[in-house]
């Protein structure tokens, strides 16, 4: 009897590959052998992504070729497993409606696999040696009100600081000198780690005090990734740190400062900025303004050398009046971002902003503003279109 294949096919952003690779050690440890082709599978995983509508269409015409490939070709239709972010969000919608309308849409699937049920217990599979893509973190707490991360998801956890290090200890042992730490919002990572009011103690026995959070209005221990930073560059074998995705309110000083003395942390950083308009910005549940967007660029700048700063953008978000582009037109033209994932708008199902909001700046009028900020950013580059 041969024995059972499985083939993963992965949309979306690196934490869905980092969690591809997840899966497939979950795979083999059931006995599963990797397949090189689809076709040849006994079992085909669909690592799904639900950022924009676009994303979950895609999805479902998979679906439905896997489906009509095998009839065409008079094969048995391998056990389709759909996983990733849309059986996150399906997962977390206590009502059954979601999963109820996944079924429905796409009665040929087999099998809902949530995330959670791999768990993070499950060493990544990779078929790359000299680069790692390391999840720090899963989840996010932010609630920005356009995202569906939050219920797809669920709330932020981080790994243990141990586990990680002694992952990356591992891999560079096995010849591995470049890590990508990822996380949704990577650089708040540890927030969830400490107990209680009196600090978080690290494994080499400092302990971190809480500080004043200003957005949140009480004291919270600040982020652990400057440490964890710290601590992958002094792993011998490993050359270069690289990190996404960051947002502007945990890139703190400390953070700056050790990125500028560490030579192998990348200067290639991307902090997601979303608009430039400071009411918009309020909307979207971002607790930052234009002022301070750039100030914090303008920090980094000073401090790091040859750093070089690349974002996320929305155009066409709810209300977004020409004024309030320009405004983040004018953003862009400050900092002169290395490059930008412009995506437009895409009104999410069970978000804040599809509750509050509508969606009211024509499909026409995003493209005009996506092809205005593409060309004066990415004008040297591909247009980029993928968000975190
Ligand atoms: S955009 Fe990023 S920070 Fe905001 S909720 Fe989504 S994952 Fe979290």
């Amino acid at each position: 009897m041969t024995s059972p294949s499985f083939y993963i096919k992965t949309f979306g952003c690196q934490q869905n590959l980092a969690d591809s690779q997840r899966i497939a050690s979950y795979y083999k440890a059931r006995g599963y052998k990797l397949s090189k082709t689809m076709k040849t599978a006994s079992e085909v995983v669909i690592n799904t992504c639900m950022i924009r509508q676009s994303a979950e269409d895609r999805v479902t015409g998979l679906v439905k070729n896997i489906a009509k490939s095998a009839s065409w070709r008079k094969k048995n239709k391998p056990k389709i497993v759909v996983s990733g972010c849309m059986v996150g969000m399906a997962l977390r919608d206590e009502t059954g409606k979601y999963l109820k309308a996944l079924q429905k849409r796409m009665p040929e699937v087999d099998e809902f696999l949530p995330l959670e049920e791999v768990g993070f217990d499950y060493p990544a599979l990779r078929q790359e040696v000299s680069h790692a893509w390391v999840p720090i973190s899963n989840g996010c707490n932010n609630f920005c009100t356009f995202c569906v991360v939050p219920f797809t998801r669920g709330r932020e956890v981080s790994r243990p600081f141990k586990d990680i290090t002694e992952e990356i200890s591992n891999l560079a042992q096995k010849g591995c000198y470049e890590v990508t730490l990822l996380g949704q919002n990577v650089n708040s990572y540890g927030t969830d780690l400490v107990k209680n009011s009196k600090g978080y103690k690290l494994p080499n026995t400092k302990t971190v005090k809480p500080v004043m959070v200003k957005h949140l209005g009480k004291y919270r221990i600040p982020t652990l990734f400057p440490y964890l930073l710290e601590e992958v560059c002094k792993i011998k074998g490993i050359k270069t740190v690289k990190f996404i995705s960051s947002n502007p309110w945990d890139f703190s000083d400390q953070l700056i400062s050790v990125i500028a003395k560490n030579p192998k942390i990348d200067r290639n950083l991307h902090i997601a900025v979303q608009s430039g308009d400071d009411e918009v910005l309020k909307r979207m549940n971002r607790w930052y303004t234009q002022y301070e967007y750039i100030n914090l660029i303008k920090k980094i700048n000073a401090k790091i050398y040859g750093a070089q700063i690349s974002t996320d953008i929305i155009v066409g978000f709810p209300g977004e009046t020409e004024e309030q582009f320009q405004n983040t037109v004018k953003l862009a033209k400050e900092v002169n971002f290395a490059y930008a994932y412009v995506s437009k708008y895409s009104d999410r199902p069970i978000t804040a902003a599809h509750k509050a909001f509508t969606d009211d700046v024509s499909h026409s009028e995003k493209e005009r503003r996506w092809r205005i900020l593409n060309k004066l950013i990415n004008h040297k580059s591909t247009p980029r279109t993928a968000v975190h």
